[in-house]
């Protein structure tokens, strides 16, 4: 098992081992959750998710179409993790958040419509916008 936390602790998942999808995202919105250049989340069945602390949730429209759900802690406000409707058996857990320094890296990375020109992700599938093999835009 490895562990997802905020920054004070209050909000924390259990998850069962490092992910086999970790996406890199450099829509707005994934650069205004996290306030970095991209956001990378790794990506869990929800069943497999166990998730202490209650967070609080933002809604928002997704660029690849319906809603993502954010959780974040109420005290320290880093999101952890999100559900995206067009995902709805999976979690996003926000890598920095799992804070392991060897987790896997991305390898999809997606949106690179909006990314910034010297980011690099090495060895990842690269899409301009969604992955999503219907209803991408
Ligand atoms: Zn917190
Ligand atoms: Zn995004």
């Amino acid at each position: 098992m490895i562990n997802a936390r905020c920054s004070c602790g209050g909000l924390a998942l259990s998850l069962p081992g490092p992910s086999g999808l970790v996406v890199a995202c450099h829509c707005i919105d994934c650069q205004r959750r996290t306030g970095a250049p991209f956001g990378v989340g790794a990506f869990y069945p929800a069943e497999a998710v166990t998730i202490s602390g209650t967070p609080k949730e933002f809604v928002r429209a997704a660029a690849s179409g319906g809603t993502v759900r954010n959780y974040f802690c109420p005290d320290c406000g880093s999101t952890i993790y999100w559900k995206a409707e067009n995902l709805p058996a999976m979690i996003g857990v926000a890598v920095g958040a799992i804070a392991v320094a060897n987790d896997p890296a991305p390898v999809r990375s997606v949106f690179e419509q909006s990314k910034h020109a010297w980011v690099e992700i090495p060895d990842a599938e690269h899409f301009q916008r969604s992955s999503a093999p219907k209803n991408s835009n």
